[in-house]
């Protein structure tokens, strides 16, 4: 194997091209970043393993091309021995066809595209991601790995809504997301606790954007997303799940057009609409702060007694992400008044952000897992350049 192969994980987001570079082998990554407000007021910054900020090329940064060429000719500077042997992109929506990870070519993209009704905010921009990798490497293997593949083996009760069939037959189903978050995180305890994956495992990605899923066996069996990436917990700017009558209601009542619902949705609520992001609100005391806590807990609960509840009870608890993996008063919050269910955390070692957060009373394991989806897009690119290392991609 070329020891100066590189491959990138991308991600490419409305306004943002998230980066990390990776060597042949291992899980750290040579180079990490992102370029954010991709326009007019364009930043990035990227920083090597050390954590040291890379001086960056010249460029523009009023395209996701632009940002990738300012990635590219930065990276160049910084290892230019490296060679790109293939390029993994995150994308939002592999439809009804795609369970795994796929080789890109035009076909492939136009598959993609025809997608982008499912996913119009996330779906475009990952195609444009890609389009601007083959442009800046021809001949370079890409690797599309989706979000949804993780839940497509799904049972029908959890694929379907109880509107007519023929949505349905059309692709109107609940498709999951966070699914390489989900992927990493089950191959982690496959890993490390090998009898808790062979059980009942609920893992709450708790970020900016929040799901859970319920895992039987290694497969996902339900999750708190359905059809688009609104549905479940609330989230740092998106409803989570509502009842369909209140769109009703902003249509008839309030004549709002599909653009601004789309805005107040994805946008304008969540911790958002109920007081502000999370980091904000736990350092905020206020009414609004603990309403907007006492919602998100309140969720993230009631989905767990869901999930749980679909696989017969629960063996292990995995939090991850943002919120997750961070926050204390969210899991303790969470946890508090689960004992009935068999979990009861240490508060000592919650405290501590550690691995395993459960008691020794707790009849369920309780654990926090760093979750890596540039990892799971690094190992998919790594499988496309024929390096198969214990990937599950
Ligand atoms: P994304 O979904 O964009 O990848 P992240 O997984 O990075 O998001 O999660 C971002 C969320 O995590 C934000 O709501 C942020 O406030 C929250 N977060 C990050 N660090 C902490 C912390 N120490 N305590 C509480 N919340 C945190």
């Amino acid at each position: 194997m070329d020891q100066n192969a590189g491959f990138l994980a991308l991600n490419a987001g409305s306004s943002s091209l998230k980066v990390a570079l990776f060597p042949a082998t291992g899980d750290e990554p040579l180079v990490t970043g992102q370029a954010e407000r991709i326009g007019p007021e364009g930043t990035m910054k990227l920083r090597d393993a050390e954590g040291n900020a890379l001086p960056l090329a010249e460029g523009d940064l009023t395209s996701h091309a632009g940002a990738l060429a300012v990635v590219i000719a930065t990276v160049k500077q910084a290892f230019p021995d490296l060679t790109m042997a293939a390029v993994g992109h995150r994308v939002v929506h592999g439809g009804l066809d795609f369970s795994q990870p796929v080789l890109v070519d035009e076909n492939i993209l136009r598959k993609l595209s025809e997608l982008e009704p499912f996913a119009p905010l996330h779906q475009p921009h990952n195609i444009a991601g890609i389009r601007a990798a083959m442009a800046a490497f021809p001949g370079v293997p890409q690797v599309a790995c989706f979000d949804t593949a993780f839940h497509r083996g799904q049972p029908f009760v959890n694929d379907t809504f109880a509107i007519p069939h023929r949505y349905y037959e059309a692709g109107v189903r609940r498709y999951g997301f966070h699914g390489l978050s989900y992927d990493y995180v089950t191959g982690e305890l496959e890993r490390i606790a090998p009898h808790l994956m062979a059980g009942r495992v609920v893992v709450a990605h708790l970020g900016n954007g929040a799901s859970m899923c319920a895992i039987y066996k290694g497969k996902s069996v339900a999750s708190s997303m359905g059809f688009s990436a609104l549905d479940g917990l609330p989230m740092g700017t998106r409803c989570g799940q509502i009842d369909p009558g209140v769109l009703l209601y902003m249509l008839d009542r309030e004549g709002m057009d599909t653009a601004q619902i789309r805005q107040v949705l994805y946008n304008e609520s969540g911790l958002r609409g109920l007081s502000n992001d999370m980091r904000t609100l736990e350092a905020a005391d206020n009414a609004a702060s603990h309403r907007a806590i006492d919602y998100f807990v309140f969720r993230v609960q009631r989905e767990l007694d869901a999930l749980a509840a679909v696989m017969g009870g629960v063996d292990a608890l995995v939090f991850c992400g943002g919120i997750g993996e961070n926050s204390r008063v969210i899991r303790r919050r969470v946890c508090e008044r689960l004992g009935w269910m068999g979990i009861e955390i240490d508060h000592g070692r919650n405290a501590e952000n550690a691995t395993i957060l459960s008691s020794e009373f707790s009849r369920t394991t309780v654990m926090i897992v760093n979750t890596r989806e540039d990892l799971v897009i690094a190992r998919a690119a790594r499988a496309a350049a024929g390096i198969t290392e214990g990937t599950r991609a």
